[in-house]
This record gives C-alpha cells, structure tokens and sequence, in this order.
C-alpha cells in the first residue's frame, strides 16, 4: 500500500450536479444503454479532430506519427470494455474539470428536464454535453488512462460513479486517452464482440477514423468495423435514410429525425461539400440570447471550428450539419475566418441553398413543411428582419394563422383569398395566438369576411418595422390608426345591424369620456371596428403598434406606453345606455365612474390589468350593488 503511486493518488469529490447528473442518467435512460459506447467513440473521434487541427500550427505535437485508429477492446475474462484514441488527450487538470465538471452552462436545466423517457433523455445527453458520465450506465469502474499530446506525463482518472473520483499518476506509451470500463454483472452483452461490432456500424460508421475492435479472447486480427471516410464526401447513391440520421444524431448532438436531409457538392467558383439537416424537433437553446450557429466547419476534411457565426446565419442557427470547404486555407485563424471572403461566400450560397430547400419542401411536402415552420418558424422570420437581401424570399416560406380558420397559411393564400374592395393585407399583433384571436378589434373585419392575420411571436412586431407592403398591398394593423370599414366588402347593410345610438348622444358621451379620463388617453372617439364588445384601444396612425410597446417596455427600452385612443362601438347596448346618460341631467358626473370602468375593461381585453385595480374593483362593486 506504500507504492509512490498510492502516496501521488489524489482524491477528488464530484461537483453536485455531476453527482446528480449520474443519478439522474444511470436511472432515466437504462433501457437505452448502449448509447454509452457511442458517447464515448464520439468523444475519442472529437479528441483527435481537435488534435488534427493544433497540430495544423505545431506539427510537434504529433511527433511524427499521423494515426488516429480508435480501438475498441474487449476482455470477457476481465469482464472489461475500453475505448482507446490517439487523440489530444488530457492534462492532470483538464482530468479534473473535464470529468469532474459540468463544464456547459445549464446542467440544473438538464437535470430539470430529464422526463424518465428514456428516449426523450438520451436526446438530452448530447445536447447538455454530458455523454462521458453515461459509461455509468453499464460500468461500476470506470479508468480514464490520459497523456496530452506534447507532453510525457500521464494520469490515470478512476471512479465508481458514486461521490468522487481519485487521480494517480500512469505511464502511457503514446499520446492520447484510454477509458477502461469494468462492465456490471447486468450488462455483459458488452462484453460479446458481434454485440459491440453492431453497436459501433449503427452508430459510429459514419466517423471518418478506422475504429477497431480487438477480441482479447479470440486473439482476431485488428478489425476495422466502420466505413472511415468522411461521410459528406460520400456520394449520394451509398447513403440510406439510417446513415444519414445516424450521422445526424452524431453531428447534431440530437436523438430525433430529422425533418430535411441537404447533401450536395458544390463546384465552379467555390468548392465544397455539405450536408445539412433541419431537425425533427426544436433543440433546447433555440432561444439562447447568442444564437449561436452550430454547423461544423472542416476544411479538407479537418475539422476546424463550430463557432461558425460567419458561415450561417443566425436566423438558420437551428440547422445542423456539415461544411468542407476545399478553398480555404488549412491553417485558417479566427480573424481569418471573420474577415474572409471566401467564407461569405460559400454562407451565400448555403443560405440559399437551404432556403431553396424549404421552398422545395413547401411546395412539394407541405405536411413536412408545416412542421418545420412550427418548429423554426418564429426563428426564420428573425430573418425577414436582419436579411434584407433574402426578405422576399423569406415573407414566402412565412406561414401565418388567420382569424378566419385554424390552418396555416402563406402570404400568397392570403393575397389570393382577397375579397374584391380590400386593398390591403391586415394583421393583429398580440402576446399570444389566444389574445390575437380574442382581440376586439378584429369583430368588424372577420364580420365582413376579410381575413386579419394573428401575430404572435415576439419577432413580428420587429419585422413588420421593415415591411411595409407586399404585392402593392400594404400592411395594416388592426389595432392601429382609425379604421374605415366602409369600403370594405360584405358591409352588413344598416338594416341588419343593431341600431347605433343617435350622434348627439354620442357626441355627448365622447365629450363627457374625454373630460373624464383625461390624460389617460390620447383621445376617444366611435369606431365600426366592433362588433360585440363595447370598446377597444388602439394606437394612433402615427404611433407605435400596441404590441411593440408592450414588448419594449417588458425590455426596459421604453419607459412608459404612449397615451393610446379609447373607441367606442355605438351599437353596443352599453354604450347606447351610457349615451343617453350623457344627454340627460347631470350626465358628466354620472359618468365619472362608468368612463373609468370603460377603459379598464377595455384594457384587460387587451390582456393589460386594470390601471389601478383597488379602485377598478371598488366602482365595480358600487355599480353591481345598484342591482
Ligand atoms: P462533451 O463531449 O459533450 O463536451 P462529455 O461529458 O462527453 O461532454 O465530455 C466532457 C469533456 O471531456 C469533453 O468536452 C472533452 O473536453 C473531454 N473528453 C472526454 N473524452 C475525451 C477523450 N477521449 N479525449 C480527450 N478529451 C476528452
């Protein structure tokens, strides 16, 4: 027990959420246990991309050996399974935060979300960069034997999975990381070749390094049990459905299908290959403040980076996939990669490529597209704001909701289901589809058959800054400017409407409104745009929209709504009643409390609270305690 390697053993605990993270892993996704050796073949195959591009810039690092085999071997008598890469390898310290971290941003949110779907959560390991830590799904002792490129010492990294793990000090011949797993009782299928050989075809064949698999028992030859070629490069006529979603789910760090498969070769000014994917399912920090983009960038086959802002836009950061460029430099820097011309244009011609894609799939699989649109929808349209050059093409792959049905709908079906008389294209913008479709101000469009679209995402109110008419039409919110109805198409005749209060009453009552809410509004006036509620507000012609002040404000960049117009519908009963008030003796006192009533209802129909909600409900009760 007095060896020097014990005395250099060091203890380690496990950060808390690795602890948890291995009790939620080991518990939650068992049924789908042999991802363990695909997370662990895609973390050998990483090491040795990373090696191959700094060795790019210090070819002492590899010291003169070029081969990064994967070896996969397997020891029944041991009862033991290693992965063996010829990687960049870990230090002493990069042991420690490597495997003893969650290095990622958002492991509380990992462990949130884990459902007990075994299937549902093995999808949640790739993306929350936690795959080492599912070799505790089938092993009770895991050694991790490291030695980092360039440097002669190595460490051997050894724990159970339960509190901790200890570092001692190893020899190891060559460069690179060694992860031994002593396979649980429950588990030794892992130990059977034909086992292992058909785990690493169905996950790992695409993995452009020779992975293979040594029996100790049967003493085989070295056997290479995947394709190792890259497999963009591959032409199209080898690939199957199962290869591509495969290689997806490697490249993707995902566990669904994908929607839409883009494998092409271009070749004339630019060269490159590519193979792209839209995801089956939205991945989990589609949202995430820095969208970052995730598509790989390889330059002749060497991974280079997947900080790839300048390769994809933005507004397509929900696609996954690959991009080998034969153009540029192996050597290529940071700086290089942001001020290169040829990196903008090979982004040029994938923007395109994967936009003429979805219009494709619009056109030819609207099913698949709908999906795709509901998936990624609200993140294209971030597109129709920022990328002027592609807005048209864009406002076509745009899908909307309507007032009038449940379906999506294309700017084109709504141009073409124009009611003659109607020259523009309307539209209500509100926090969610719910309130745009309960929005008031909508009554006296749908009842007279023009169709309103229903905005929803936070990203509409943006992009309509820069819209402002399509196909000669303009856009028009609902909920701003006044209204004039009366051209519209399908008026309903006067006769077959509710009789409007007399206009000296209304006058009256304006007037008696005005007085009372004072600064509270901008104005107040009488509105066809109603037809069962007594009032709305809305926004003046030269304001901004309702909904883009509600979400300035939410971010703090405005610092109160602008005074908006309060307009009342007189045919409503309410009104009619409240009119003839204003017209009969000491009408403007009695209206003090009503005006008040008018415009907190008025704002909670647009989903606001009442201004001042102890003094809404107390003229509430004195009018109901007049019954
Ligand atoms: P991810 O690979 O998604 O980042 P993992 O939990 O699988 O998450 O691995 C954590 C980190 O450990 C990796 O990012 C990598 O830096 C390091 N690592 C894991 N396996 C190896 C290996 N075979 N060689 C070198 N580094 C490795």
């Amino acid at each position: 027990m007095s060896s020097t390697a014990d005395q250099q053993t060091e203890q380690h605990e496990f950060q808390a959420e690795v602890s948890r993270v291995l009790q939620l892993m080991v518990r939650s996704v068992y049924s789908e246990s042999e991802i363990f050796l695909r997370e662990l073949i895609s973390n050998a195959a990483d090491a040795s991309d990373k090696l191959r591009y700094e060795a790019l810039t210090d070819d002492a690092l590899l010291d003169g050996d070029g081969d990064y085999t994967i070896t996969i071997t397997v020891d029944k008598e041991a009862g033991t399974l290693s992965i063996a890469d010829r990687g960049i390898g870990m230090s002493h310290d990069e042991l420690i935060s490597n495997l003893g971290t969650v290095a990622r941003s958002g492991t509380a949110a990992f462990a949130e979300q884990l459902t007990g779907d075994a299937a549902k959560d093995v999808s949640l390991i790739g993306q929350f960069g936690v795959g080492f830590y599912a070799a505790f799904i089938v092993s009770d002792d895991v050694h991790v034997t490291s030695r980092r490129a360039g440097s002669d010492e190595a460490w051997t990294w050894q724990s159970d999975g339960q509190s901790g793990f200890s570092l001692t000090p190893a020899e190891r011949d060559s460069r690179g990381t060694n992860v031994t797993l002593h396979i649980r009782e429950d588990d030794q299928e892992y130990l059977e070749a034909a086992r292992l050989r058909h785990i690493v075809t169905t996950y790992s064949d695409h993995i452009g390094l020779p992975i293979k698999l040594v029996d100790v028992a049967s003493e085989d030859e070295l056997e290479t049990i995947n394709a190792a070629s890259a497999l963009w490069t591959r032409p199209k006529s080898d690939m199957t459905d199962e290869k591509y979603t495969e290689f997806y789910h490697h490249v993707g760090h995902a566990a669904d299908e994908p929607d839409l498969v883009l494998h092409y070769k271009a070749e004339g000014m630019i060269e490159y290959s590519s193979l792209l994917f839209v995801p089956g399912a939205p991945p989990f920090d589609l949202f995430d403040p820095n969208r970052k983009p995730r598509v790989k960038l390889y330059v002749k086959r060497v991974f280079i980076t997947d900080d790839t802002g300048e390769l994809i836009p933005g507004y397509l950061r929900f696609i996954r996939g690959v991009v080998d460029s034969e153009d540029l430099p192996l050597n290529i820097s940071r700086e290089m990669l942001q001020n290169s011309a040829i990196v903008s244009r090979i982004s040029k011609a994938v923007t395109g490529r994967v936009l003429s894609e979805l219009e494709k799939t619009a056109d030819k699989d609207p099913e698949t597209y709908t999906k795709i649109w509901e998936n990624f929808g609200p993140v294209l349209k971030e597109g129709i704001y920022e990328d002027e050059e592609r807005r048209e093409q864009l406002l076509k792959l745009a899908r909307f909701r309507t007032a009038k049905g449940d379906g999506w709908q294309s700017l084109a079906d709504y141009v073409a289901n124009i009611p003659e008389g109607q020259d523009a294209i309307y539209y209500v913008s509100a926090a969610d589809l719910d309130a745009a479709r309960r929005s008031p101000h909508l009554e006296g469009f749908v009842s007279r058959g023009v169709d309103v679209l229903l905005l929803s995402d936070p990203v509409d109110d943006f992009w309509l800054q820069m819209v402002f008419e399509h196909e000669g039409l303009q856009l028009k919110s609902v909920t701003r400017g006044s209204a004039d109805l009366s051209d519209l198409p399908g008026a309903v005749a006067d006769e077959d409407q509710p009789e409007a209060a007399a206009e000296a009453d209304m006058d009256a009552l304006v007037v008696a409104l005005r007085e009372h809410l004072g600064e509270h509004i901008k104005d107040v006036r009488t509105t066809e745009r109603l037809q069962g509620s007594p009032v709305c507000l809305v926004a003046d012609d030269t304001d901004m929209d309702i909904n883009l002040q509600r979400i300035l404000q939410q971010h703090n960049q405005l610092q109160e709504a602008m005074p908006r117009i309060l307009e009342v519908n007189p045919r409503h009963d309410t009104i009619k009643a409240l009119a003839k008030v204003a017209v009969g003796d000491g009408g403007l006192d009695a209206l003090a409390d009503p005006a008040h009533l008018l415009l907190d209802q008025a704002l909670i129909l647009e989903g606001e609270a009442p201004r001042d909600p102890g003094a809404f409900s107390a003229r509430l009760s004195s009018l109901m305690a007049m019954i």
